[in-house]
């Protein structure tokens, strides 16, 4: 079943324990975006597959959710080691396939396992609690039951981590799992099976189906087996899967887009915020839902740091990931790289002015110039819409107030960035961000120990962090009386 292109390629679905292809045989192919070539293909299944992967996760789940939290941990802890042990060979895979450079790739790996270790040891600390009694003949107990079968859709930017964020917490909980992933990328996803595979996961526990979304997600969200929808993917989509999953009264949860802005007050550390603006922009190209979509840089230091980020920027090196000298890679897809004009092609109309980048590179296909763009204006698309693609807004700003109110007048609400030293000034505007998460002098803000998610329309729950095994777990009261005066 192993490819010579990379041993944890396959072309095949993960159902009950077993390789298989779509019923009818269709397949939908999968190309590296550095340079269009087919690395292989996938099934292209819909609803039959769908319920034959739900079948099986429910039938799982009888003797899954028997298994002691110590029997789950120690099963996680394994995977940790098999992911780790196999670093390289995912990471190549994860590159060919979505186009991120190695050493990012490596480190998408590592994330992911760092966050099944996470859940391993989250697992054996699924309390209940014991409730004071309002009866002097009743006993109150509280108990965590995981909540089932799980329905778990990933998008294409994180195509490894992001299942490792869902099969974790699901696995330490009791729960199983079918997964989707997304249509660029579905090997990294399936690699997970690989991986399952080799550590002994039961059967059925987790299955990955690859095909149709539409119809996939459909079966997942209506179908009664299902008792949890867990999507990372666009506000648009994951919308729609709130309310066809309110047809069975699913839990759901959500990580959705966002419009990060990264403000820098006169008085902040300038190496610093830089360095910053620079990590949380251009990681994976510009294509991660915390990137920065909005830098507000207020008049005092705007002309430095613009002058500094730019030439920061103009220093990248693009081209396919696995060439070691580059350290930005091509954009997901053609249609990427058209919205990523759009931006450019809006804000020049409204006078905005390209410090440097804003064309298509000289390497061609998905390949777009990293971007800086200075005069950006309220009335620009980058207000509004998420870029996800090497485009660096630059606003100018005056009052403390007016950058808040600026920040705040989107509806998405994942991630923002302050720098400033003023530790008042970091208290207050902190608290007037309406965001899921914050860094203060800080761009990089991921880990698996911290509650990762947003409010308003970038989501619903939250994964990492002990707060990440919740949405996994049903609260059950027990109220115990005839045995006791
Ligand atoms: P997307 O277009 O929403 O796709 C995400 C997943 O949803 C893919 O597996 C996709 O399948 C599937 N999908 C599409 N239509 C569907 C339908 N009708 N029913 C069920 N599933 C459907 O998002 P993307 O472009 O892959 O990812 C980028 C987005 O993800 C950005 O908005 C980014 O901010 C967000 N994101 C958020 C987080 C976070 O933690 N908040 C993290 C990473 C990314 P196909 O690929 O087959 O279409």
């Amino acid at each position: 079943m192993s490819s010579p292109i990379n041993p944890f390629l396959r072309e095949a679905n993960f159902i009950n324990g077993e390789w298989v292809p779509a019923n009818s045989g269709e397949t939908m192919p999968v190309n590296n975006p550095a340079d269009g070539a087919k690395l292989g293909v996938v099934p292209f299944s819909g609803v039959l597959e769908t319920r034959g992967a739900i079948k099986a996760a429910h039938s799982a789940f009888g003797g899954w959710q028997k298994t002691t939290a110590l029997e789950r941990a120690q099963l996680l802890r394994r995977l940790h080691d098999a992911i780790m042990d196999n670093q390289e060979a995912l990471a190549t895979l994860l590159t060919l396939e979505q186009g991120k450079p190695l050493t990012e790739a490596r480190g998408e790996i590592a994330s992911g396992a760092a966050y099944i270790l996470w859940f391993a040891e989250e697992a054996r600390r699924i309390y209940g609690d014991v409730v004071p009694s309002p009866w002097a003949d009743k006993r109150i107990l509280v108990t965590k039951e995981p909540v089932g079968v799980v329905g778990a859709i990933t998008p294409w930017n994180f195509p490894s981590s992001m299942l490792a964020r869902k099969l974790g917490p699901a696995l330490a909980a009791g729960c199983t799992a079918v997964v989707k992933p997304a249509t660029q990328t579905p090997f990294s996803a399936l690699a997970w099976g690989v991986l399952l595979e080799e550590v002994g996961l039961p059967s059925g526990v987790v299955n990955i189906v690859t095909g149709d979304a539409a119809a996939i997600g459909d079966e997942l969200c209506t179908s009664p087996l299902v008792r949890k929808i867990t999507f990372t993917g666009s506000t648009g989509i994951g919308k729609m899967l709130i309310a066809k999953a309110a047809s069975t009264v699913k839990r759901v949860s959500m990580e959705l887009g966002g419009n990060a802005p990264f403000i820098v007050f006169d008085d902040a550390d300038l190496d610093r915020a830089v360095a910053g603006a620079f990590a949380t922009k251009f990681r994976n190209s510009g294509q991660t839902c915390i990137c920065t979509n909005r830098f507000f840089v207020q008049s005092g230091i705007h002309d430095a740091f613009v002058e500094r980020f730019a030439t920061a920027v103009k220093a990248l090196t693009l081209g396919s990931g696995l060439d070691p000298a580059s350290n930005q890679g091509p954009l997901i897809d053609s249609r990427a790289v058209s919205k990523t004009e759009e931006f450019v092609t809006d804000a020049r109309e409204k006078g905005g002015i390209v410090v440097t980048g804003g064309q298509r590179h000289s390497l061609g296909g998905n390949f777009y110039e990293p971007t800086v763009i200075s005069g950006a204006k309220p009335d620009m698309m980058f207000m509004r819409d998420e870029i996800f693609g090497p485009i660096a807004p630059v606003f100018r700003f005056e009052e403390e107030q007016e950058v808040i109110e600026l920040a705040n007048a989107t509806d998405y609400g994942l991630a923002c960035y302050v720098y400033t030293t003023n530790l008042g000034r970091a208290v207050r505007v902190m608290e007037g961000l309406k965001y899921g998460m914050v860094g203060i002098n800080e761009g990089l803000i991921a880990a698996p120990e911290v509650p990762f998610g947003g409010v308003k329309h970038s989501g619903l729950g939250r994964e990492g962090g002990r707060q990440g095994i919740e949405d996994y777990v049903e609260t059950k009261y027990v109220c115990v009386g005839g045995f006791c005066r």
